[in-house]
């Protein structure tokens, strides 16, 4: 948990939030274009050994890994990387997870290092923490639609098939070992293949598809906005509690700072956090995060984004199919740990879908028993990190957290 410590419009006012997500539209076309090429995409009808849905960093780590033991791996995103993405601060290990996936050139071409982190929970001091004596070094902080899009082009470089500005509509299985997807895109398109990783983040589509089932936790949005503040060079993300949730402050890099207010989905909706007059009274309202933003030139937000917690519950159609990254198990932001979750499951999972295809489905039901087992202590830990912010125990947010 970061403690050292996103999909409703809930607005009273529609008409100032539909202004904040035009901005948030609008900025795709005044952010820097990603400089990668993607290849024009796959013939329809293709076969492949593996379709990985989803380009985010659990489906390139799973699709570059695929890639390098040989195999046919098509990997469909449905995205251009154009729009902001949320998800910044990647907590040390995740280098060294870049750099086993041969994806450290992404962290030097995409990242600023993080030095630490600050956090006012349990109290209204920040305590900050640095990573000088982490033994994985510093943190990273990285404008995640860049990050993203360089982790897609390094697991085309790794070998993978790389479509983007395509969704998965559908996968269904024959229950002979063999898949059908469609997507939707420029063109309607129709894929075989024997296996697929569902790596398409919280939403888990595909999952849905074959019949697996989504659990979700809570109500929990980030009401998110971008500031520009001047050039990032190195920095430090801060937490602050408050009566009605938590706000979060992160630099992004070149020059932002992403500050986000999380709480549930009614609080949202009832004292209308979403509105931009009332963001503003709330983060005036703030200490630590308040002063992080001072002077910060807006750039697009408020705009409201689930971030509820879920995890895929695996009873499913037969096949060789398996879920990572968010689309498996999505957690509270708080954690700070999505982004190196996504690594290390999506090549968990490619490594466990190889052996499967190869006729050795053990690793691959010794990676969903290892899913299961995470969830149960990824929930103790939430409990515990809640569990030290017990200065409004009447207030909603914070007694939903400490009953679950
Ligand atoms: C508010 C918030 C703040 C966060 N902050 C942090 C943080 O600071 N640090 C951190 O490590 N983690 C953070 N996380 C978590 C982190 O962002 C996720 O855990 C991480 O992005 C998961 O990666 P993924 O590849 O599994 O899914 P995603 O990053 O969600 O990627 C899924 C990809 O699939 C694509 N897709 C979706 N549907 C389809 C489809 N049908 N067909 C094809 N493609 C599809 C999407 O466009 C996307 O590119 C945060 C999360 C939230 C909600």
């Amino acid at each position: 948990m970061r403690r050292n410590a996103k999909h409703s419009n809930t607005s009273a006012n529609p008409r100032s939030t539909i202004a904040a997500r035009q901005a948030f539209r609008a900025h795709r076309s005044r952010g820097k274009v990603v400089d990668v090429s993607f290849r024009s995409g796959p013939a329809n009808g293709s076969r492949y050994d593996v379709v990985v849905a989803g380009g985010g960093p659990a489906g390139s780590a799973a699709a570059a890994t695929l890639a390098r033991t040989g195999h046919r791996v098509l990997l469909v995103e449905a995205s251009r990387y154009a729009e902001p993405r949320l998800g910044e601060s990647l907590p040390p290990p995740v280098r060294m997870s870049l750099s086993e996936l041969g994806f450290g050139a992404v962290a030097a071409a995409t990242g600023v290092p993080s030095a630490g982190d600050g956090s006012a929970w349990g109290g209204p001091e920040l305590h900050r923490r640095s990573f000088l004596f982490n033994p994985c070094g510093h943190g990273l902080h990285v404008d995640r639609r860049r990050f993203d899009a360089h982790l897609a082009a390094a697991s085309a470089e790794a070998g993978a098939e790389l479509v983007t500005g395509t969704r998965i509509t559908s996968c269904e299985t024959d229950g002979r070992g063999s898949f059908t997807l469609t997507a939707s895109g420029p063109v309607p398109l129709r894929f075989e293949a024997r296996g697929v990783i569902d790596a398409t983040g919280r939403r888990a589509r595909p999952a849905r598809s074959l019949g697996a089932r989504r659990r979700v936790h809570d109500r929990l949005v980030a009401v998110a906005a971008h500031y520009r503040t001047g050039p990032v060079d190195c920095g430090q993300a801060l937490v602050e509690a408050v009566p009605g949730g938590w706000w979060y402050a992160a630099p992004v890099p070149p020059d932002r700072l992403a500050v986000l207010f999380l709480t549930d989905a009614d609080l949202c909706r009832r004292h209308g956090y979403a509105r931009p007059e009332v963001w503003r009274a709330r983060l005036a309202g703030t200490r630590h995060v308040r002063a992080a933003a001072a002077g910060g030139e807006p750039l697009w937000g408020p705009v409201v984004s689930s971030a509820a917690g879920h995890h895929l519950d695996p009873a499913s159609a037969p096949g060789a199919w398996l879920a990572a990254g968010d689309a498996l198990m999505g957690v509270d932001p708080l954690s700070a740990g999505g982004v190196h979750r996504a690594l290390t499951t999506g090549a968990d999972a490619g490594r466990a879908l190889a052996d499967w295809l190869a006729g050795e489905p053990g690793p691959a039901r010794a990676y969903r028993a290892r899913a299961l087992a995470d969830f149960v202590s990824y929930r103790q830990a939430r409990r515990a990190c809640y569990a030290l912010e017990q200065r409004w125990p009447g207030e909603p947010f914070w007694a939903r957290r400490h009953r679950s």
